[in-house]
């Protein structure tokens, strides 16, 4: 039964149909926007081209000159209007060429400031399961390896599209009214040429798409390397990880040579056909000048065209190539910001309104998406108000209740309810607002204490932020350090011992004052003097709000109504820690075994 999934619209886009490329697609959402800086850089490729191709007319002019001096004519002004022409030309093409790439760059840079937002925000709204099934350095290679190809694939086609189409064509307008014939057989020429290129292009895009990925394997490779520098020090991992490390350069290296050797193949292809092409002009040029059909002005632009138009052919060429690796790139980000989420609010999902706190599993089977059934037709209980301690041996899946009550995944049978209330009909922002979860390691952002703190009810003021920390037993410590509550943690709250980051964890979790409180061994860090300090606190907190506590220690059992034994995905035994202790069972069993 999936009552209340649905999946994630869309987002609303006239270019979003398949049938488009992805790097076009991409292009038609977050370019478009910036369009104005488009239009200037390709208005200023214009002129570019305008300026590049006015030479080969003043070479044809300058030619049919020097053929008029030649036979006895006068070159007239020519001999210094010509060159004249041809400098201002060159200060126009100079002045348009750097006007354009400034305006294609500020496009670009500010488009992919877009793009990487809605990557980003699809990663964080999007499916918990997704972030978890992934190493996180594959997808910090998504803002870093994917988005600088994006930006080298656009910054050349914005600086070089418009310039090589509009010089392409304005070239072959003036060739054609210097002499069809020729124009003609260039035409010929240049479009066999790029059939494979065209096969080239193709071989990039798959390899580009293989080479970015493990660009993400390598960036997930380093950032646990560095994460895990105590582990690798402590157990002398260096030759290990060194090892590791080649491997994954050597494979960038292959791959990224891969595409560069198939990238570099365009361009003798093209040179190739540039140098037919002068060859067919040449042979042609005396026939045609022989019968008057052509004169040496015509000749000499043609050539000067020729030498013109090539360079923005080949650069044509080889943008193919480079857009596939765009496309490998750009298609990268379609699969994030399009995929479906399995976790979703339902269209008609309901406010939650007044929550009492009461939740149920009923009949729920659950497993991860590659592996073993963890959940096996789950059903228990708990009352609005009620302290449930769950124990159990490792793996019998604790941690996963309190993924199903936050809705980070569904069960694939059975329902979760608050209140009586499918959880999947119920807003998801509500859920988890009604909700506080503590981990056992538990996630710290690198700000102060007190920003810290807050992240659990944004907006609360300074004196509820330190309230809570003292319920929490963590107002002593924190006064202590040189820097109080403006301590900047570190990154995961690293500059902190494990015992303290779990009190800011409670305290965040105190103050945001929700009916349901979710301790995931939150207080395994602790020694046991404020294990029962914090503990005591607790039970007055817990007055009037559902908590449901994970458990590795007796201390903490001890203090709830319930103890709710799990064993294989399913209630093994309940009832007080009393009754349970004494019947000989399963939690007797984990009780003489140190619970742990
Ligand atoms: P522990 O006491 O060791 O924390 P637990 O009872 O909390 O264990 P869970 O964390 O719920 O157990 O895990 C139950 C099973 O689900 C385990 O076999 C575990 O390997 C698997 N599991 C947990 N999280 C994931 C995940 N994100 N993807 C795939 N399998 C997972």
């Amino acid at each position: 039964m999936r009552t209340g999934s649905s999946t994630r619209k869309p987002e609303p886009s006239t270019t979003s149909s398949p049938r488009h490329s992805a790097l076009t697609r991409l292009i038609a959402r977050h370019f478009r926007r910036h369009w104005t800086w488009f239009a200037a850089a390709s208005a200023a490729a214009l002129v570019t081209s305008l300026a590049v191709v006015s030479y080969g007319f003043l070479v044809k002019v300058l030619g049919d000159r020097l053929q008029d001096a030649a036979s006895g004519g006068n070159i007239g002004d020519a001999s210094w209007l010509l060159p004249g022409l041809i400098v201002l030309a060159a200060v126009v093409r100079a002045l348009s060429l750097y006007a354009m790439t400034l305006a294609s760059n500020t496009g670009i840079q500010r488009a992919l400031v877009d793009v990487s937002n809605a990557q980003f925000a699809a990663l964080i709204d999007g499916d918990h399961a997704r972030l978890a099934s992934q190493a996180s350095g594959g997808y910090v290679s998504r803002f870093l390896n994917d988005i600088n190809t994006l930006r080298d694939v656009t910054l050349r086609l914005a600086n070089n599209l418009p310039k090589n189409i509009l010089t392409v064509a304005g070239a072959l307008a003036a060739m054609l009214w210097m002499d069809w014939l020729l124009a003609l057989v260039l035409l010929l020429v240049y479009p066999v040429a790029f059939a494979p290129v065209i096969a080239l292009g193709n071989k990039v895009r798959n390899r580009a798409r293989r080479s970015q990925e493990q660009a993400g394997d390598v960036t997930a490779f380093l950032s646990e390397g560095f994460q895990s520098a105590r582990a690798v020090a402590a157990y002398g991992l260096e030759g290990y990880q060194k090892a590791r490390a080649a491997a994954g350069f050597g494979e960038r290296s292959r791959l990224f040579l891969k595409v560069l050797r198939d990238k570099a193949g365009v361009d003798p292809i093209l040179e190739i056909a540039g140098g037919l092409a002068i060859a067919g002009v040449l042979a042609l040029s005396a026939w045609r000048i022989g019968e008057g059909a052509s004169s040496i002005g015509d000749f000499l632009g043609f050539i000067a065209l020729v030498g013109i138009a090539a360079p923005e052919i080949r650069s044509l060429g080889s943008l193919g190539a480079a857009a596939q690796e765009g496309e490998a790139a750009a298609a990268r980000y379609f699969d994030l910001s399009d995929a479906p989420a399995a976790v979703s609010d339902a269209p008609d999902a309901e406010p939650l309104g007044r929550v009492s706190g009461a939740l149920s599993f009923e009949g729920v089977h659950f497993g991860y998406s590659r592996g073993e059934p963890v959940l096996n037709g789950l059903t228990l209980s708990v009352r609005a108000g009620e302290t449930v301690a769950i124990v159990g041996p490792s793996g019998a899946g604790k941690s996963t209740l309190f993924n199903l009550l936050l809705r980070l995944y569904d069960p694939q049978a059975g329902r979760v309810t608050l209140d009586g209330r499918d959880i999947r009909a119920l807003r998801l922002a509500d859920l988890r607002a009604a909700m506080a979860l503590v981990e056992q390691d538990p996630a710290l952002f690198d700000d102060t204490i007190a920003a810290n703190i807050a992240l659990g009810r944004p907006g609360a003021s300074r004196q509820d932020v330190e309230a809570a920390a003292r319920a929490a037993q963590a107002d002593g410590f924190i006064t202590a350090l040189p820097d109080g509550w403006e301590t900047r943690v570190g990154e995961r709250g690293n500059r902190l011992s494990g015992g303290q980051r779990q009190r800011i964890a409670l305290a965040r979790a105190i103050l945001r004052d929700a009916p349901v409180l979710l301790l995931d061994e939150a207080t395994s860090a602790l020694d046991t003097e404020t294990e029962l300090a914090i503990g005591k606190a607790l039970q007055a907190f817990a007055k009037g709000r559902t908590v449901l506590v994970i458990a590795h220690r007796l201390s903490t059992v001890q203090w709830a109504d319930r103890v709710i034994v799990l064993e294989a995905g399913r209630v093994a035994e309940e009832g007080s820690h009393a009754a349970l202790e004494g019947s000989g069972g399963a939690y007797a069993r984990l009780v003489k075994a140190g619970l742990g």
